[in-house]
């Protein structure tokens, strides 16, 4: 059996959940509402990373900003940036930490008003998981409602996106919550003393995605390099160490330090030595259109807190 790390949900760390999925319920809302045509991924990504230091908090992750037929892990680099159109179908993902306990959210926004039809599939899927949610809940049963409710609207879901559980510090904490009825997580359970991460994903393309573009997000392995570092490298593996442990970050959070080409020539040699790894763009492989929506859980002994929705009940 997979060991899933599990939180140990005493007063005090329940009490910084709950704040964690308030605050990433907060940006989210902001984040939303600075979505429109003509605007900036960075200026968003910027303000809603901003809004959640504001309040006491860091992010979990970069601010993911995909649009269109891109299903994940853009973030604005240093330089390059994406405007949004009046056709942009927009999937805003943040995570939020207080002292290590995370919270993780996302919305689908549609500018040209017209998919609303497949926005309205994965949220109704997340919906319909939330109201089945109780503790030792099976992800079998998980896969199996956010897929039924997907295909009913004329959507497909993407097989290889998952939800996740989450731990301390930890993003991802070992097991992938399928957005399908996978059979081979057919015993595996949501067991009281874990988080997760519920995220469907619809679309009208082909029901899969595959890497594509560089990426902007990158996460400290905590592995010994391979091969020899050098001062400079040594020196900025030592900030995101420090800054990120081994939580996912961007080049835009350390440019602080150096100029923006000689920090990403450093990331990528730091990519290559197998000291950090990177997180691919991912995208639709038909290309077709992307809706995401997404929610933290907390599983209790007795009851389930949906930490980022405040109208939600477990
Ligand atoms: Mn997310
Ligand atoms: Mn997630």
């Amino acid at each position: 059996m997979q060991e899933v790390p599990q939180l140990q949900i005493d007063d005090e760390a329940l009490e910084k959940l709950i704040r964690a999925g308030d605050i990433a319920r907060r940006a989210l809302e902001h984040g939303r509402s600075l979505i429109k045509p003509g605007a900036t991924a960075r200026a968003i990504c910027v303000e809603v990373e901003n809004y959640i230091r504001s309040q006491g908090a860091y992010p979990a992750f970069p601010c993911n900003f995909s649009v269109d037929h891109v299903a994940a892990h853009y973030t604005p680099g240093t330089s390059d940036d994406v405007e949004l159109s009046q056709e942009s179908v927009v999937k805003l993902d943040i995570g939020v930490s207080v002292d290590g306990y995370i919270a993780d959210t996302a919305l689908t926004v549609d500018l040209s008003g017209r998919h609303q039809e497949l926005l309205e599939a994965s949220r109704e899927a997340l919906e319909a998981v939330i109201k089945r949610l109780k503790p030792g809940i099976s992800l079998y049963e998980i896969g199996k409602t956010v897929e039924s409710r997907i295909r009913r609207r004329g959507f497909k879901v993407i097989r290889n996106l998952t939800g996740h559980t989450i731990a301390r510090h930890m993003i991802h904490a070992g097991l992938s919550i399928p957005n399908y009825p996978d059979r081979t997580v057919f015993y595996k359970r949501l067991q009281p003393g874990t988080q997760a991460a519920i995220e469907p994903f619809a679309t009208n393309g082909r029901g899969m995605v595959v890497e594509g573009g560089v990426t902007n997000i990158y996460a400290y392995t905590g592995r010994r390099p391979r091969k020899g570092l050098n001062d400079d490298e040594k020196k900025l593996l030592d900030v995101i160490v420090d800054r990120f442990l081994t939580l996912p970050f961007t080049p835009r959070w350390l440019v602080d330090l150096m100029d923006p080409q000689d920090l990403e020539h450093l990331v990528r040699s730091l990519v290559a030595k197998g000291v950090l790894h990177d997180y691919p763009i991912l995208v639709e492989a038909g290309r077709g259109l992307v809706s995401q929506h997404e929610h933290t859980v907390v599983i209790l002994k007795d009851r389930v807190l949906v930490t980022t929705c405040k109208d939600c009940q477990g």
